[in-house]
């Protein structure tokens, strides 16, 4: 019963799963407490946060940015306040840029013959929509088998409805969690395939941002790799936490907080840090 969840997405970024279904999901797998990470938004918390005060579950506010360092970072904002005014302007700006960038596709996808409307889309999937989204349609359309085949043959660069968006350097994602009053934790340190030596660059390119903390728990690490990244954290004095990245059916094969054992007290130990 002492189990959390700190990277969780909702229907207000890529997620399948409403704020207040998330909850109750959460709530039925026995999670003491969840962290709401949407891509580039807050606005799924508040939602999610009064479904956690009726079922008794404790909902973290939180966010997720994608950065550039030599590659794509993603940082992720604990207890940043969702209504802060510095915070809204640049997560509207994040949106109005994919905005940008999805009607490109849509408009890609349109000229050969899908039927695609942006916004339809943007009434089936709410204001941040992403390239998921687009697999999901194209997958819908019988154009690929599942999500994976629709990124590999349409959404991953390199594609055809591959355009990119502006991302975000890694010292300003840093910053703007920091001015809404959070604590920025590097997101999945094993994603960005980088070696020992690229890891700890990375790591110290972001304590120079004001890093505090790294996810050290995730969905598919090993024993092995989880206990070097706590290590690799305390010899850096960052915190620690760890979330599976539940998208729902966004992405079935990412089941919300099991087998992760991320331990309540690493939550305490944000709290008292915030
Ligand atoms: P966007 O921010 O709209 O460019 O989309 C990026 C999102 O697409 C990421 O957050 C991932 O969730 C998802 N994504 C990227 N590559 C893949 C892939 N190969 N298969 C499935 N999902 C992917
Ligand atoms: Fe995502
Ligand atoms: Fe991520
Ligand atoms: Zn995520």
């Amino acid at each position: 019963m002492d189990r959390i969840d700190l990277h969780l997405h909702t229907t207000a970024s890529d997620g399948s799963c409403s704020p207040a279904g998330l909850v109750r999901l959460a709530r039925e797998q026995g999670l003491r407490a969840i962290a709401v990470t949407d891509h580039d938004t807050a606005s799924g918390y508040a939602e999610a946060a009064r479904a956690g005060r009726e079922l008794g579950l404790e909902v973290v506010p939180g966010i997720e940015i994608s950065t550039k360092f030599n590659r794509a970072v993603h940082i992720l904002g604990y207890y940043i306040h969702p209504e802060a005014e510095s915070l809204r302007e640049v997560t509207e700006g994040l949106v109005r840029d994919r905005d940008e960038r999805n009607r490109k596709i849509a408009r890609l996808m349109a000229a050969d013959g899908l039927p695609v409307r942006y916004e339809e889309m943007r009434q089936r999937f709410g204001q941040v929509i992403g390239r998921p989204h687009f697999a999901e349609l194209l997958v819908e359309l019988g154009l690929a088998s599942d999500m994976q085949d629709a990124f590999a043959r349409y959404m991953e660069r390199g594609q055809k409805y591959y355009l990119p968006r502006t991302i975000l350097p890694l010292e300003r994602a840093h910053e703007i969690i920091r001015q809404a009053g959070g604590l920025p934790v590097l997101a999945h340190p094993f994603q960005y395939r980088l070696d020992a030596a690229g890891l700890r660059e990375l790591i110290e390119t972001c304590l120079e941002s004001g890093l505090r903390g790294m996810e050290c728990r995730y969905t598919g690490y090993s024993p092995e790799q989880v206990r070097y990244l706590e290590t690799l954290a305390e010899e850096y004095g960052l915190l620690k936490t760890g979330g599976s990245d539940f998208h729902g059916q966004a992405k079935p094969q990412v089941p919300l907080g099991v087998g992760l054992d991320v331990p309540y007290a690493w939550l305490e130990a944000l709290k008292e840090a915030v």
